[in-house]
């Protein structure tokens, strides 16, 4: 049976990549010696997927910086901003993803967004005016002779025509309809000439095949390929899909002649269903994920090869393959020494997944020895991962449906709050983190090193805290934070706080650019040892008479950036997590916390990609496990919330329904759409859309945020706004946040006093 593999992490064993792109942008490392640093790094893995034996391996998976922008240069889908000095290969990649200062000023780089449901964010490509369409393999080319070089044959992978037009944002005159055709035939002329170099496959990558599609995207999507795949040539072609399943288009895949298909079985809960129902072309490959390439644990290897012997009793050829890319998953678990060989024997990362799908392609197609790492697995199988927490389950399983309900309803909330806190109209607050400056990193390396201890630790966050809440006080602001000088992270924070929480040493997968992020892994029953907050909130709270909100970080915004454990349902990790949460939210109100946040800032991006599945399969859980937290406080205690996308206009009911006494988000950005939906939806929770954008550092003037206002007000009741930046300041300069915050209390005066009159 063959094996295939998408996609493999590029960051190298110890972040590699990340330490030659930052040598090579402060001018530290040649090109020629940040090139050789990635050529090394490609070297390894091909070398490490053919000594697995694994039939097909990538190529072209590579990225300095975002691979759908890798695409676009190729393709051309380049603003004019970036085509002005000449920039190409990675200069290119690293202006699109950082700006740069050219002949014509500075220009911004592109945006980014998390590619799909996962954690990794991509630079969305603009095609404006200027676009013209180019056919550049240079890249691809390059990287297949180079392994070919190595004598290694690999097959070049790209994301395909379909997604690079469905992410890409039309500024100009032009649109999708207008450049589909040039598209597929600047892609079919890579492909003609991939095939000239001798590649035996090339792969298109088209995650967007898994979202809702249209009658015009599947119509697009087969124009593409029609014209795409006249050019093939010699070359075998691979229809690469994951994150999902493609039942919308399946009539179309079948129809158009792909010789091999990828299809994800883990995420695409209709997969198999698809195969058996609606059949699939007997002469392709069909390339099986059935394991899973975004979470880390060890594949049960009965599970998976039942779905190749289904397969092959259907009388296809499937090869096996991982659900995706290996791009979310760390690279070895090798790297990790510290934790116990129990835990261990669980994990399975990048290169741990590779000798997977090798050892259950053996297994299910019966290979001579293959018996030996069956049973292995099964042995693994048969004991036991965690040991289960009874009370904790016992306190979920038991959980009845007043736990989810908070008394009063919110307009009786709403009055006994207002008389409680007499806050001005249009009341002023931040969303909890002022700047992480030099200092505060500087003292939790000292902690880190042993060069002070925690009491002086402690003390030093105290005065940082006290200076704080003294600045808000000055500057007028009238619901105050503590700043969050205490935490790097908003989950990480709270997840060592926590019984069931593991971390790695090395477990980095790849964020955005080059940098990465190390997410903590849940993996027993969660609970919450002894209180995590109440110290730092009474302690800043006692500084001052006006209010200082109590900040958490919630339920699903923790299991979001987690690597969740799958061995019970998502619906029990995330009420268990919620539990945890609202003890401590009880436990802040009992020590006299008068207003608690709950920040959800990951909820809406892990929606699932499909409509239908909405509700199903995330928010009917998602949206309670927040009311859980929160149904247990009094009605004059307040509940906030804060999310830092304001794309959620499609799901207002719902986020009405987390029963949230406020909420604030970012909203200065964009075109305040989301004003309209709250408006036309009658939204009931207070709301605090961003007035300025704290992800730059220009310093807002009092007209501008005014301006901001006023927009707002036009649309809300001014009874139910409040006043706030879009998101936390920790990333900011103070220099940048102080006189923002100073013009933001003063543009929010300016224009009370204007609707006094
Ligand atoms: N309270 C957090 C902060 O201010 C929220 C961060 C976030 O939404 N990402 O930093
Ligand atoms: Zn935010």
């Amino acid at each position: 049976m063959l094996t295939s593999v998408a996609g493999f992490p590029r960051i190298g064993d110890r972040r590699e990549l990340k330490f030659a792109s930052e040598g090579y942008l402060s001018g530290k490392i040649s090109k020629d010696e940040l090139r050789k640093a990635a050529a090394a790094i490609r070297a390894q893995n091909w070398k490490f997927l053919k000594d697995s034996g694994i039939s097909l391996i990538p190529s072209n998976d590579f990225s300095f910086y975002s691979r759908v922008a890798d695409a676009a240069a190729a393709l051309g889908f380049i603003p004019e901003r970036f085509r002005e000095d000449g920039l190409t290969g990675e200069d290119l990649q690293f202006a699109l993803g950082r700006g740069f200062s050219g002949k014509n000023g500075p220009a911004e780089p592109l945006s980014m967004k998390k590619w799909f449901d996962t954690n990794l964010h991509y630079l969305v490509p603009e095609f404006d005016d200027t676009s013209v369409i180019t056919s550049d393999c240079t890249k691809a080319a390059g990287e297949f002779n180079e392994a070919r070089d190595l004598g290694i044959n690999t097959f070049p992978t790209l994301i395909g025509p379909f997604t690079l037009l469905k992410l890409t944002e039309f500024t100009g005159k032009r649109g999708i309809e207008d450049v589909a055709d040039e598209t597929a035939e600047a892609y079919a002329s890579i492909l003609a000439r991939l095939a000239g170099h001798f590649a035996e496959y090339v792969a298109f990558e088209e995650p967007s095949l898994v979202r809702d599609l249209t009658e015009e995207d599947r119509a697009l999507f087969e124009r593409l390929y029609n014209i795409v795949l006249k050019r093939k040539g010699s070359a075998k072609v691979i229809l690469q899909t994951y994150f999902g399943d493609v039942r919308d288009a399946w009539s179309e895949i079948c129809r158009l002649p792909f010789d091999a298909v990828g299809l994800d079985f883990v995420k695409g809960k209709k997969t198999l269903e698809l195969v058996e129902k609606n059949g699939f072309p007997r002469d392709r490959l069909l390339i099986a994920g059935v394991v899973d390439g975004r979470n880390i644990w060890r594949t049960r290897y009965d599970d998976a090869a039942a779905i190749l012997g289904k397969l092959s009793e259907l009388g296809l050829s499937a090869a096996a393959s991982a659900s995706c890319s290996l791009v979310h998953v760390p690279v070895t678990v090798k790297s990790e020494t510290k934790l116990s060989e129990d835990v261990l024997r669980w994990f399975s990362f990048a290169r741990e997944k590779v000798q997977e799908i090798a050892e259950i392609a053996a297994v299910a197609s019966g290979a001579e020895g293959s018996d030996k790492a069956l049973s292995a697995n099964r042995k693994l199988f048969a004991t036991e991962r965690v040991k289960r927490n009874d009370a904790v389950r016992q306190a979920v399983a038991s959980l009845k449906e007043e736990d989810f309900r908070r008394v009063p309803a919110f307009a009786e909330r709403e009055r006994i709050q207002k008389a409680r806190f007499g806050l001005p109209l249009l009341p002023t607050t931040t969303i909890g983190s002022f700047p992480q400056t030099a200092e505060v990193r500087a003292l939790r390396k000292k902690l880190r090193t042993g060069e002070i201890g925690k009491a002086e630790y402690d003390e030093s966050i105290k005065a940082l805290i006290k200076r704080i809440i003294g600045f808000q006080e000055e500057i007028g602001l009238d619901v105050l934070v503590h700043g969050e000088y205490e935490r790097n992270d908003m989950v990480e924070y709270f997840g060592e706080r926590l019984d069931g929480f593991l971390f790695t040493e090395n477990g980095w997968v790849l964020s955005y650019g080059t940098r990465c992020v190390k997410p903590p892994v849940i993996f027993g029953d969660v609970s919450r040892k002894s209180p995590i907050t109440v110290d730092t909130s009474v302690y800043a709270q006692s500084l001052t008479k006006k209010p200082v909100k109590g900040m958490l970080t919630g339920p699903v915004t923790i299991y979001n950036w987690s690597f969740p454990r799958n061995d019970i349902p998502e619906k029990e990790v995330i009420y268990e997590l919620a539990l945890a949460v609202r003890g401590e939210v009880l436990d802040l109100e009992k020590a006299g916390i008068s207003i608690i946040q709950i920040d959800e800032a990951a909820l809406k991006e892990k929606l699932p990609l499909r409509k239908e599945d909405w509700d199903r399969d995330y928010l009917s859980f998602a949206i309670p496990s927040f009311r859980l937290v929160t149904s247990g406080v009094r009605p004059e205690t307040q509940i906030h919330t804060h999310m830092c996308y304001s794309e959620f206009s499609d799901i207002i009911k719902s986020i009405d329904d987390m029963d949230a006494d406020v909420i604030s988000f970012e909203a200065s950005r964009g075109k305040l759409e989301i004003l309209d939906s709250l408006k036309e939806n009658n939204f009931r929770t207070e709301a605090g859309p961003g007035v300025y954008d704290i992800h730059s550092p220009l310093v807002p003037s009092v007209e501008e945020i005014k301006t901001r206002i006023r927009l707002i007000l036009e649309k809300l009741p001014a009874e139910k706004v409040w006043i706030n930046p879009d998101c936390g300041l920790k990333t900011r300069h103070e220099e940048e946040a102080f006189p923002s915050l100073r013009n933001l209390v003063e543009a929010a005066k300016e224009i009370r006093d204007e609707l006094k009159k």
